[in-house]
């Protein structure tokens, strides 16, 4: 299956591009946010890691601090006494926690944790430590030993009543070894640091993370970092603003990476656009020339190749089809006369005026040459066939004017139909083909059925045209002579050479067929000169009468004919104005500049030529003016009518006028009735010719005849004489 050239496209190299540059977005897009994603992913656990040390290292630094503030002498003295000394402890920690710097709220606790001193942002306050610490100060507590001996200090997040807060605690003991009496179990020393938001900002503010504040468990979002009290429970989180480093790299790649896909697209949008030009071009390339095989360039009609195709799908659909061949009649002449561009334009508008007339009718191609084929089809196409071949014929009727040069030609028309089991397009050709070349022998201008007898004959006319080859080569056609009579006295004054087919043939064949399939075989030249030869042979026994023989339009083709002609009377020995040769009409309409040429030099070199079966067809009165002739013949189909139609009457004397003004002679021919001869006579007919007077006999007849009228002669002038006496 042949594939549109839009579907090509699409399938070959739209659909891969942009499959392809699909892909290339996607593949670009999901890289970079990949990329970006994962730099902003990175970046998120790099300042959850961050906040987590940042935690740990106030966690370290409240134990530090709380340790420096525990293990000292002045506290140990201060802070073990009963009650502890207050006011010192007031000058000591107070303001601190007034600041809140490093803590908001500093306690001495007894090793219960029951709260013995204590301040609160700047104020001396000595709460129930259960209450201020929510019951969570235990965690802490218990993380530090009971005894005197050991000095450690730790911190710890506890959720208290008053906010979530890191608490350190240390015992309080002395750096300098039996300073004092102490008990068995030490006091502690608490510093509380609040989470406020004004700590967890300064602590975003020093790592440099944007937004950190502190929430409670509930309100905290993905990703925050959760913070857990000592023993492990949630109970907030931090959370930030991620300073998305990704997509701030994103920023900075998208309007290059933007410009580069777009660069991208318009390369792929190019290659596309490149190979659907392409795409085109060969489609097209492809149309023109599939249009070119199927095409006659000059017409631009449908050709041979293209009609046998439509024949033979036609001709399978089971439809009635029928075929009608159409040839030119006299189109080489037109070519010759003119020139080829000439010509071309005659078949174009041939063409043209076949194509109006087919309009619905019927389909047109052009074989090449002159001739075009018309294809009908369906019920009836046989009879439709020959109303349009008629339509063709009067079409034609009318000459083509070629930029002021008239052109006329005729068209010879062949029909063959499906119907008599023609199932090949060849075979339906063949036919149509046969059908057209019967009109043409047939006298042109025609249209002719294709029958089953046509094929019998010209099986026939191959078997005939062998064995006229060889009746040529033998020398052994038959001749016979039918005497032409002076229409004043009778006399002889001429014989006509007919050709007779031998009677050694089993077959017997009329003249005019055997010469027509000399002609369409190639033996006419051969044969005509072997009836000249013998027609001038027979002359030489004939001394006071012409010899007429009869020339064939093809023969006159020949260039060589007149040369040849006067060798033969050269070898007979006989007087060029012995003959006279007769040339048919059709000749002159054929290839009327070679017949002009051809009569003129035959008449130059003193053979005198007639004009035969005058008023038979095509008769023009304008041929009389243009060509020379010596000699009219006319036609035996008028000369028939002529004692019983006086039309006929009239136009044989208005011929026989011309003819004399012309200084030609008449001659009647097929005269078969004593009326006849009469009318001819008043008519003007120098010469009669028919069997009234005789058929075409055989020489040695000819020889008696002449005799026996010398004869007569000789007796009359005897008697004459006899009289005179
Ligand atoms: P055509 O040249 O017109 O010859 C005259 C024909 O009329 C001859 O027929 C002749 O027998 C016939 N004819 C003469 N008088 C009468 C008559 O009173 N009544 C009737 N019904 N017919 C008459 P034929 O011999 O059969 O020849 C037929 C044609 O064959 C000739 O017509 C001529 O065109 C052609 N032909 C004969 N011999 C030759 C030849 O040697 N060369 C060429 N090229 N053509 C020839
Ligand atoms: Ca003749
Ligand atoms: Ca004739």
């Amino acid at each position: 299956m042949k594939l549109k050239s839009g579907w090509k496209f699409v399938l070959t190299v739209a659909l891969p591009l942009a499959l392809a540059g699909a892909g290339t977005v996607a593949l670009t897009g999901d890289l970079i946010s990949h990329v970006s994603s994962g730099a902003n992913d990175a970046d998120h656990v790099r300042t959850h890691e961050i906040i987590q040390s940042a935690l740990k290292g106030r966690l370290a630094q409240l134990a530090s601090t709380v340790a420096d503030n525990a293990n000292w002498d002045d506290a140990a003295l201060r802070l073990y006494a009963d009650p502890p000394d207050e006011v010192w402890a007031e000058g000591s920690w107070a303001s601190a926690t007034g600041y809140g710097i490093n803590y908001d709220a500093m306690f001495a606790t007894a090793t219960d944790g029951t709260i013995l001193t204590g301040f609160v942002r700047g104020e001396r306050r000595l709460p129930d430590a259960k209450v201020f610490f929510g019951g969570k100060l235990g965690l802490v507590l218990d993380r530090l030993p009971r005894d005197m001996a050991t000095f450690e200090s730790t911190a710890a997040i506890i959720e208290t009543p008053e906010g979530v807060a890191l608490v350190g605690a240390a015992p309080i003991l002395p750096t300098t070894p039996d300073l004092l009496a102490l008990p068995d179990s030490p006091r502690f020393l608490l510093l509380v640091k609040f989470l406020t938001p004004e700590f967890i900002a300064a602590i975003g503010d020093s790592y440099v993370v944007k937004d950190l504040s502190f929430l409670p468990p509930d309100r905290a979002e993905p990703g925050a970092l959760a913070v857990e009290d000592a023993a492990g429970q949630k109970i907030g989180a931090l959370s930030w603003t991620d300073r998305l480093p990704g997509d701030k790299a994103l920023g900075a790649v998208m309007p290059a990476a933007t410009i580069m896909l777009g660069f991208l697209m318009a390369v792929m949008a190019g290659i596309g656009i490149l190979s659907w030009r392409q795409i085109e071009d060969i489609a097209e390339k492809e149309r023109k020339s599939r249009f070119d095989a199927s095409h006659d360039s000059l017409t631009g009609l449908t050709n041979r190749f293209a009609l046998m195709g439509e024949i033979a799908a036609m001709l399978e659909s089971g439809e009635d089809l029928a075929v009608a061949f159409v040839d030119l009649d006299g189109f080489k002449e037109v070519n010759d006369t003119y020139n080829h561009e000439t010509g071309d334009r005659l078949i174009c508008a041939v063409a043209a005026g076949l194509a109006a007339l087919a309009e619905n009718r019927a389909k047109l191609s052009r074989l090449g040459g002159d001739e075009f084929v018309l294809l009908l089809r369906g019920a009836g196409c046989a009879v439709a066939a020959q109303t349009l071949a008629a339509d063709i014929i009067s079409l034609l009727a009318t000459p083509f004017d070629l930029d002021g040069r008239r052109a006329k030609v005729g068209a010879s028309i062949g029909i063959a139909t499906s119907q008599d089991a023609a199932k090949s397009p060849s075979e339906l050709m063949r036919r149509a083909d046969i059908a057209m070349y019967k009109a043409k022998e047939t006298g042109k201008n025609r249209t002719c059925l294709f029958e089953a007898r046509l094929d019998a004959e010209r099986r026939e006319d191959a078997e005939i045209a062998v064995e006229l080859d060889s009746i040529v080569a033998a020398g052994s056609i038959g001749i016979a002579y039918q005497p032409i009579i002076a229409a004043h006295d009778r006399s002889i004054v001429a014989v006509e050479a007919l050709a007779r087919w031998p009677k050694s043939s089993p077959r017997n064949l009329a003249p005019d067929r055997f010469i027509r399939i000399a002609e369409r075989h190639g033996l006419i030249d051969r044969l005509g000169r072997s009836i000249l030869d013998k027609a001038l042979a027979d002359a030489r026994n004939w001394p006071e009468i012409r010899v007429s023989v009869n020339v064939s339009p093809v023969q006159l083709r020949n260039p060589d004919f007149v040369p040849m002609t006067l060798k033969a009377l050269q070898t007979a020995g006989l007087p060029t104005a012995r003959l006279e040769l007769e040339i048919t009409e059709n000749t002159l309409i054929d290839d009327a500049n070679n017949a002009k040429a051809q009569i003129d030099d035959l008449r130059k070199a003193g053979i005198s030529v007639a004009l035969d079966d005058f008023g038979s067809g095509y008769s023009s009165i304008g041929y009389l003016k243009q060509f020379h002739f010596d000699r009219i013949k006319i036609d035996r189909s008028l000369v028939q009518d002529v004692d019983a139609d006086t039309a006929v009457q009239q136009f044989v004397q208005g011929v026989a006028l011309l003819a004399n003004a012309l200084s030609a002679g008449v001659t009647a021919e097929g005269v078969e009735r004593q009326e006849q001869v009469n009318l001819l006579r008043l008519a003007g007919c120098s010469e009669l010719q028919g069997y009234l007077f005789s058929r075409p006999v055989a020489a040695e007849t000819i020889t008696a005849m002449l005799a026996q009228a010398q004869m007569t002669v000789r007796r009359n002038a005897a008697a004459a004489d006899a009289g005179n006496r």
